[in-house]
């Protein structure tokens, strides 16, 4: 251990990648005390594997979901078979290859954590419910939670996840004060008083967007879904089927553009061997976190500004079923998903209309909605964010938020100061340190960031390899 012997570490938020820092610490600790903080009743399933309706999938096989923990994921699936039905089909029976519902990992995570507390709290893993609002003053070290208890720790780890989406920016902020409009999609009040054949406008046309078309289709909602997002763009499905070369060594720089042109080439050459592209997607991925840390901030604002779109709906794609689903809404005619601009929202009666201006044609529609749900997916700036614990750490210059808006800058894993400053104390995991690594969002990329900071809370500095290079040894995979 490089600066205790056995420390107390408060992890700041029990989503995926707290809960899995603590088990993976306190395994390797078993002297070490973890607290995991976690504000809402369940811990080890955050978001993306809590607030799920059964028919929700991993956008990812059962393969890139392991971590390293015992039972395996695949192992723990044997026992749950009677769920894997519709997920073997699809697979020919290979459990590695088959997409399974979201809410499976979250039990399997969520059942490794009980079984990891610690029956005495003084040391290993144990579980606090609250909401930490800010960190104990100089000297002491550790947190505050809004009861007012106290967490004295050597060291914090946040792991506070997606923050959630941002109100769209519109003239008509009236409607943000209504029952018109879902904020939040995932609340479990979101849909309630909804009429079966309402017509609802989902703005955004992402993967928020499918999760809840599909959730409110899957609810018995017959009513029309308008979704809406800038370009319009859905999201692409996977598709099995072939193996693609490593094309691209991320120590060789290349421009945003430099490497569209690449990736349209070689996805050229895949087509021309009957090579599904998104093998060419699955080479690239290994190499994404090093080519975004070698890019300069004007690269990553160019790629920000005119590729990424593209790039989310290549990357961060459905698993088949949900795609076919998605696609026999979208054929009856009940979702329909149109790339433009909302110019204003007006009242009408009980509902709210719509008024949308058609991207290709510059025409204006009129939808009329009982409910406006903001899917434009989590948010990552901070910028007026009333998130007390990280506006608190902002204010005391502990974090610095990355200047497009991304999360907070890092290095490696250890916070950045607004002086430049690497905190001794202060780490942060998952989808806040993006700023550094851009691909810190989803499993796999997160799994080795968490076993990377193991180590070097473990190691003495200076003994441990580059997180790129922990990345790049990822593997091919979606
Ligand atoms: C809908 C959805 C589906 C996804 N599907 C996949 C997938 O199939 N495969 C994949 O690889 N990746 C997927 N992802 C990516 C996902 O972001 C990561 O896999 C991972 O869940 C991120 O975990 P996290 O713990 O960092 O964040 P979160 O899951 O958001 O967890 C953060 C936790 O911190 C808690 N918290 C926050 N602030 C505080 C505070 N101040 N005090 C106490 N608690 C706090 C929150 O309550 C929450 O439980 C998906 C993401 C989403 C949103």
């Amino acid at each position: 251990m490089s600066s205790h012997a056995s420390p107390t570490i408060a992890v700041i938020g029990g989503g995926f990648s707290g809960s899995v820092f603590a088990l993976k610490f306190t395994r390797l600790h078993p002297e070490a005390r973890v607290v995991v903080v976690e504000r809402d009743r369940r811990v080890g399933r955050g978001l993306a594997y809590g607030a799920c309706a059964p028919d929700h999938l991993l956008n990812v096989p059962v393969s890139r979901m392991e971590l390293g923990l015992s039972p395996s994921f695949a192992d723990w699936l044997l026992r749950h078979r009677a769920r894997l039905g519709d997920a073997l089909a699809e697979s020919g029976g290979d459990l590695a290859a088959a997409f399974v519902p979201r809410e499976l990992f979250g039990a399997y995570l969520e059942e490794r954590v009980q079984e990891a507390v610690s029956p005495d709290r003084s040391r290993g893993l144990s579980t606090v419910r609250g909401e930490a609002v800010r960190p104990l003053d100089f000297p002491a070290r550790g947190v505050l939670l809004a009861d007012g208890r106290e967490i004295v720790a050597d060291i914090v780890v946040l792991a506070t996840g997606n923050l959630p989406p941002r109100a769209p920016q519109a003239r008509d902020s009236w409607l943000y004060d209504t029952t018109l409009f879902v904020p939040d999609p995932w609340a479990d009040d979101a849909f309630d008083g909804l009429a079966k054949d309402a017509p609802v406008v989902l703005l955004g046309t992402g993967l928020t967007m499918v999760d809840v078309a599909l959730k409110l289709a899957g609810s018995g909602h017959t009513g029309p879904m308008q979704a809406i997002s800038r370009r319009g763009y859905l999201p692409l499905a996977h598709q099995a089927g072939g193996n693609w070369p490593a094309f691209h060594d991320p120590k060789v720089h290349a421009s945003p553009l430099a490497l569209l042109r690449l990736l349209r080439r070689e996805a050229a050459r895949a087509k021309a061997q009957d090579i599904p592209w998104q093998r060419v997607m699955d080479t690239m991925r290994p190499a994404v976190a090093g080519v975004w840390h070698g890019w300069t901030l004007a690269e990553r604002a160019q790629f920000l500004r005119h590729l990424r779109p593209r790039w989310d709906v290549h990357r961060h794609r459905m698993a088949p079923r949900i795609a076919e689903r998605l696609g026999a809404l979208m054929k009856s005619g009940q979702l329909t998903a149109r790339g433009g601009r909302v110019q204003a929202y007006r009242r009408k009666g009980d509902l709210a209309e719509v008024v949308l201006r058609d991207r290709g044609t510059g025409t204006e529609h009129v939808v009329p909605a009982a409910r406006i749900v903001n899917c434009t997916g989590p948010r990552s700036d901070m910028d007026r964010l009333a998130f007390p614990m990280l506006a608190d750490l902002r204010r005391r210059g502990l974090i610095a938020p990355d200047r497009l808006g991304l999360g907070i800058e890092t290095k490696d894993c250890a916070a950045l100061g607004s002086a430049g400053h690497v905190s001794p104390w202060l780490y942060a995991l998952g989808p806040l340190t993006r700023p550094t690594w851009w691909e810190v969002v989803a499993v796999p990329e997160i799994n080795a960031q968490i076993d990377r900071l193991v180590r070097d809370l473990s190691t003495p500095a200076g003994e441990t390899p580059s997180l790129a290079e922990a990345f790049s040894d990822l593997g091919a995979g979606i």
